[in-house]
C-alpha cells in the first residue's frame, strides 16, 4: 500500500516525501487505517525499529485541532532519550502542520522552561511518567482536555516501576478519550492495563 492509499492529508504525505519513506511499514500500513478511520482503542504488539512513531503519530497530527492551543495529545514513554527521539520525530512529521507545537517533558531539565513551553500552547506533549505526574501535582500542564493518549513501550515504563505515576497521570484525562498502547511484549501486567483503562481495544501484531 501507499501512504496516499491509508489516507493522510497532504501535511503529512509532503513531510513523509522529504523523509524519504516511500512505503508504510507493517505497523504503519495496519494500525494508521483503523486510528484514521475510528475512535477505537487499540493495542499494538510492535517492536521498536518497526516504525511504531509514525504509526501513531501520524495519525495523531491528522486528527488535533492545531488552530486550538488545547492539549490533545500526550504520549507516555519509558525514558528521556525515547521522549526525545519521539519529539522530533513528531516534529518532523508535523512540518507543515502550521502552529503545531510538540513539547517535550522529561526528568533532569528544568521544569520551568517546560511549563513555560507548554503555557505557549502545545497541542501534543511527549513525556516520560515522573515528570509528568511532578507537573500535574504542581498544576503546570493541564491535560483534561487529552482526547489521545498513547503508552509507548508499555511493558518498559511497566518494568521501570511506572504503574502507579501512569494510572495518576490517566486519571487526569478525559475517560471518552481514544488510548492507543504499544509494547513489544503482553506481559500479564500488561494485560492489566489494558484491561482496566480500555475499551474493546483493537488489537494488531506485527
Ligand atoms: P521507530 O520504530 O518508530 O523508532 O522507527 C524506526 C526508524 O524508522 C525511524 O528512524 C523512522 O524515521 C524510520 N521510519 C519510520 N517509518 C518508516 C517508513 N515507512 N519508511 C522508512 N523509514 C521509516
Amino acid at each position: 500500500s501507499t501512504f496516499q492509499e491509508l489516507g493522510l492529508n497532504d501535511d503529512l504525505l509532503n513531510a513523509i516525501t522529504d523523509l524519504g519513506f516511500t512505503e508504510p511499514s507493517e505497523v504503519q500500513a495496519k494500525a494508521i487505517p483503523i486510528l484514521l478511520n475510528s475512535e477505537t482503542d487499540l493495542v499494538a504488539l510492535a517492536q521498536t525499529g518497526t516504525g511504531k512513531t509514525a504509526a501513531f503519530g501520524f495519525p495523531m497530527l491528522e486528527k488535533i485541532d492545531v488552530s486550538s492551543r488545547t492539549t490533545q495529545g500526550l504520549i507516555l514513554s519509558p525514558t528521556r532519550e525515547l521522549c526525545l527521539q519521539i519529539t522530533n520525530e513528531m516534529k518532523a512529521y508535523g512540518k507543515y502542520c502550521k502552529g503545531l507545537n510538540v513539547v517535550a517533558v522529561y526528568g533532569g531539565s528544568s521544569i520551568t522552561d517546560q511549563a513555560r513551553d507548554i503555557k505557549r500552547g502545545a497541542q501534543i506533549i511527549v513525556a516520560t511518567p515522573g515528570r509528568m505526574k511532578d507537573m500535574i501535582s504542581r498544576r503546570m500542564v493541564d491535560i483534561s482536555k487529552i482526547q489521545y493518549s498513547v503508552l509507548d513501550e508499555a511493558d518498559e515504563m511497566l518494568n521501570m516501576g511506572f504503574k502507579e505515576d501512569i494510572t495518576d497521570i490517566l486519571s487526569h484525562t478525559p475517560k471518552d478519550k481514544s488510548t492507543w498502547l504499544f509494547s513489544a511484549t503482553m506481559p500479564r501486567e500488561v494485560a492489566a492495563i489494558a484491561k482496566n483503562f480500555m475499551h474493546n481495544p483493537q488489537e494488531i501484531t506485527v
